[in-house]
């Protein structure tokens, strides 16, 4: 995959938010910005723990601001940078937001399985039976940072302190 620079700047915010979530205990270090035309207009965190709302991923939180600033829920032409890649509900949030472009970091094969609510259902599943067909949904960027956020896959973690339990 040819990334570009600003690719490149992007993830590495994303990274940063996800960092500074990190900071908090208990939270999911998750980063998430969306730009449009060269702009941040939303960004944030996985702050589920902090809001005591499980819709607060990181992405859904980074789209509300998003919103609340340009006073509308389309965010058409926008991209959607993510550290991991999201979730069932964030990939179907960012289809009713019209997001044009996904970009996330690791992929779910390369974290632990705990990260993820679906056994099967992939991401790439929702795009595919979306009624739009031009949302880009592109994976692996900064790979080696990003997953240094996370579990990695064949970690031997206690049935309890799984998130998905
Ligand atoms: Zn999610």
């Amino acid at each position: 995959m040819p990334w570009t620079k600003d690719d490149m700047t992007w993830m590495r915010r994303a990274i940063d938010l996800a960092r500074s979530g990190e900071a908090r205990p208990g939270t999911n270090p998750i980063g998430c910005v969306i730009v449009r035309n060269g702009e941040v207009i939303g960004e944030g965190c996985n702050e589920v723990d902090l809001r005591h709302d499980a819709t607060a991923h990181a992405e859904i939180v980074a789209m509300r601001r998003a919103g609340r600033k340009l006073a509308c829920h389309e965010l058409r032409g926008a991209v959607l940078y993510t550290t991991l890649q999201p979730c069932g509900m964030c990939t179907m949030a960012s289809i009713w937001a019209k997001i044009g472009r996904i970009v996330h970091g690791v992929g779910r094969d390369d974290v632990h399985p705990m990260y993820f609510e679906d056994r099967h259902l992939d991401t790439v599943d929702f795009i595919r039976d979306a009624f739009r067909n031009d949302l880009a949904l592109e994976g692996g960027l900064m790979v080696r940072e990003c997953a240094a956020l996370y579990v990695p896959p064949e970690a031997d973690v206690p049935k309890e302190e799984q998130f998905n339990r």
